[in-house]
């Protein structure tokens, strides 16, 4: 029998009872037989409780100090589920993500996995132990702890089905599989029984949480098979693989699926003086402080002058807004900042090469009354950006007009 790697989130993992729930899943699966390695994020909303801390004792925490801090939140739940695994007689073993050979580098916070040694790992599996290893974690070459970023576990989850080249890697949430939109905010949206790891992964990077983006990419590049499962029913989920289940790929003539991201602030700089090396003199401040930029659109060029707007994470927003204004000002120009907006996005390679997509995404939220304020396009999605309250009813809208509901997919 070939390894199995099952990844719990917080949600599954919330309270004792949750945790006994899961040792049960776990068991039944070993006892179908497979080598099994469990990931699991932190219980509930324990690392929003731990930042929260981190904030309440200093304005300006370590980065190095607060991933050590975080990666205690999934240290909890695998040693939990080990203990509960111990009650119901399966020989588990938990392990931190350095014992579990994880490597990472990059920058605290978001770190990236580098490399997996996996023998301590295959050791526990020869032995018939479960392994449960601690999400969203590794060690760096200083011997540090970094984290993932937020909803890393799942890319642990995926790097470890690949460096173990197992069978398949199971995503364990709080929804049965992937909708057409969250189904927490459009009561009609629909399961996604197959997709493609391009739409998944595009899905994931524009704002759906269900996945975090990387644990599909690297899923797409290491060809692991990745099944989204409820933890609390047996329902079939989705599946993500680019195999011969994805029919009329190329051909299909709908999108995927309608994705919304609440995580958008704006800047604008306006009237800022413009000439060759203007945008790197605006992005390159903000690079060199770690602030990832999305769309930006360069308008009202006239008389040497231009306005420059671009989107961040809320995260960012007030670190942004002080750089963007030194700039601003250097540049005869001023800056000013819009915290609360969403980003809505249809995403699909359905809409390959068929540029109605665009015109039929403005026309819907025309319709609904819904000013767009900016725009980003590539081949298989459109995004628009609007004010936050409005996100609801745009992803609602577009949910109907693109007939996802109907949908036999
Ligand atoms: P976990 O704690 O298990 O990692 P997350 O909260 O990160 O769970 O992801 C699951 C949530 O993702 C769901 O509760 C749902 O509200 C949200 N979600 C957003 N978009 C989608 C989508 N297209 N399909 C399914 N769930 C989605
Ligand atoms: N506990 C981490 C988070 O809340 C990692 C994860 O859940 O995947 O982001
Ligand atoms: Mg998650």
């Amino acid at each position: 029998m070939g390894i199995v790697v099952q990844k719990y989130g917080g949600s599954s993992v919330a309270t004792a009872e949750h945790i006994q729930a899961v040792a049960e899943r776990v068991k039944k699966a070993r006892e179908a037989g497979s080598d099994l390695v469990v990931t699991v994020s932190a219980m509930g909303k324990q690392t929003d409780r731990l930042l929260r801390l981190a904030g309440e004792v200093s304005q300006n925490p370590s980065p190095r100090e607060i991933d050590q801090l975080l990666s205690t939140g999934e240290l909890q739940s695998v040693a939990l589920l080990a203990i509960a695994l111990h009650d119901r007689g399966v020989a588990a073993t938990s392990l931190t993500g350095e014992q579990a050979g994880m490597k990472t580098e990059g920058r605290y916070g978001s770190g990236v996995i580098s490399e997996i040694r996996p023998e301590r790992l295959r050791n526990l599996l020869a032995e018939g132990q479960v392994a449960i290893v601690a999400g969203f974690q590794g060690v760096n070459a200083l011997g540090d702890i970094m984290t993932l970023g937020r909803g890393g576990t799942d890319t642990t989850a995926v790097a470890l089905a690949a460096a173990l080249d197992a069978d398949r890697c199971e995503i364990y949430t709080d929804v049965d599989g992937v909708y057409t939109a969250d189904p927490r905010m459009v009561p009609g949206a629909r399961r996604i029984p197959v997709i493609s790891p391009s739409e998944m992964a595009e899905m994931a990077w524009r704002g759906a949480k269900v996945m975090h983006p990387r644990a599909v990419e690297l899923g797409a590049l290491y060809g692991v098979e990745i099944h989204v499962r409820s933890s609390f029913s047996e329902a079939p989920g989705t599946v993500i693989t680019g195999g011969e289940d994805l029919e009329r790929l190329e051909t299909r003539e709908t999108v995927a699926g309608i994705v919304h991201d609440l995580d958008v602030s704006r800047i604008t700089l306006s009237g800022i003086r413009t000439g060759p090396g203007t945008l790197s003199r605006v992005f390159a401040p903000l690079a060199e402080r770690g602030i990832s930029v999305d769309v930006i659109v360069e308008s009202g060029l006239k008389e040497g002058r231009a306005d420059v707007a671009f989107t961040v994470r809320r995260g960012d927003f007030d670190e942004a807004r002080a750089v963007a204004e030194d700039i601003a000002v250097s540049l005869n120009g001023k800056a000013e900042g819009e915290r609360e907006l969403g980003k809505v996005s249809v995403v699909g390679t359905g809409m390959l090469n068929r540029p109605g997509y665009a015109a039929r995404m403005f026309d819907t939220l025309g319709e609904a009354g819904i000013p767009i304020r900016m725009v980003s396009t590539s081949e298989i999605q459109v995004t628009c950006v609007m004010r936050a309250e409005e996100v609801g009813e745009a992803v609602r809208r577009l949910h109907e007009s693109f007939e996802l509901e109907e949908r036999d997919v």
